[in-house]
């Protein structure tokens, strides 16, 4: 695994143990070269799934993504970050096991937004007004940039 500080490729695994009720594999990692710690995350991946946008556009499904607009979601709520990583993995779990690799965009949004209803609504309402304009817009790029400024960089007083 490439150090993602240095770049140097020859890092040592510190430390390995079972993460989110052992759905993952956790690694503390350590670079020789620069002193840097990192970690990485094993986990199953059942299929390879492929996300369909409305406008028939195919690209490779982004754990990365999903996970970037669902903190946004969460962000300053009171969840914990363990619970959020076994929230993201369901979500993935649900997709991979719907029996295509072929995956709809909105499909992904409604899971999302089932999901968050049942663990923060706050994260809920914030995801679902975002959605209902990301119909159009249909990219999750996109959707990511617009779920930001609608949420106050403080906390409600
Ligand atoms: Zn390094």
């Amino acid at each position: 695994m490439r150090c993602p500080f240095c770049g140097n490729t020859d890092t040592q695994v510190k430390d390995s143990r079972p993460a989110e009720d052992h759905v993952a594999i956790r690694r503390r990692r350590y670079c020789p070269a620069c002193a840097g710690r990192f970690t990485t995350y094993e986990r199953v991946q059942l299929r390879d799934l492929v996300v369909v946008k409305k406008n028939g556009k195919r690209e490779p499904f982004d754990r990365d993504k999903l996970e970037r607009s669902i903190r946004i979601a969460l962000q300053k709520r009171p969840v914990e970050v363990e619970r959020i990583d076994q929230m993201i993995s369901g979500i993935v779990r649900r997709l991979e096991s719907m029996g295509d690799t072929d995956v709809a965009s909105d499909k992904i949004g409604q899971i999302v937004m089932e999901t968050l209803a049942r663990i923060d609504t706050v994260a809920y309402v914030r995801f679902a007004s975002v959605y209902k304009n990301f119909q159009a817009a249909d990219d999750f790029e996109e959707f990511v940039a617009e779920l930001r400024p609608n949420i106050p960089e403080e906390d409600d007083a």
